[in-house]
């Protein structure tokens, strides 16, 4: 059994959305991971990072995003995205498509659904005023140009 990761500590800064997505993708492409599943990853990874960014905190607060990627046995992929802000008061609500708490800022209120459609698990754990963690698993296929 093995396991990998890295940590990546973050000001809730619209400006850090990038550079942690490429982050996490330099970090994965050692897997030889297929083009398809990182992309997969990268846009789950970002609607999770722009929801901490848009949504957990309220300007004055003190903000901040910690992003960990792990890869388990060289074929699992675990990233979880973690604010300490308002948290999330109805979880099923909050994943059902087309729901937005904020229609007026072009918000579509599609993250979560796009999360799921791309992983294969998304496990939401949120506690009001006290912040929220998204855990974000994909089994991944290998490129097959490396295998031969
Ligand atoms: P879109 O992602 O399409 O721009 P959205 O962010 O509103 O719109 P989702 O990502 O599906 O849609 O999130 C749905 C709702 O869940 C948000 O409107 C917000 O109320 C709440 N939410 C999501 N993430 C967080 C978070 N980290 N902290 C607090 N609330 C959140
Ligand atoms: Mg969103």
């Amino acid at each position: 059994m093995s396991e990998n990761y890295i940590k990546i500590e973050s000001k809730s800064d619209v400006e850090n959305i990038a550079p942690i997505r490429i982050c996490v993708a330099t970090f994965l492409s050692s897997l030889n991971i297929h083009i398809d599943d990182l992309m997969d990853v990268k846009t789950a990874l970002s609607e999770a990072v722009t929801n901490a960014v848009d949504h957990a905190y309220d300007d004055e607060e003190e903000n901040k995003i910690i992003v960990e990627a792990k890869i388990k046995d060289n074929e699992r992929v675990i990233i979880t995205v973690k604010d300490f802000g308002k948290g999330i008061e109805d979880i099923s609500l909050a994943m059902t498509p087309m729901y937005t708490t904020k229609p007026e800022n072009e918000h579509a209120g599609m993250g979560f659904t796009i999360m799921e459609s791309f992983m294969d698990e998304v496990i939401v754990d949120s506690a009001v005023k006290n912040g929220t963690t998204i855990t974000l698993t994909k089994d991944i296929k290998r490129t097959i140009s490396n295998k031969v």
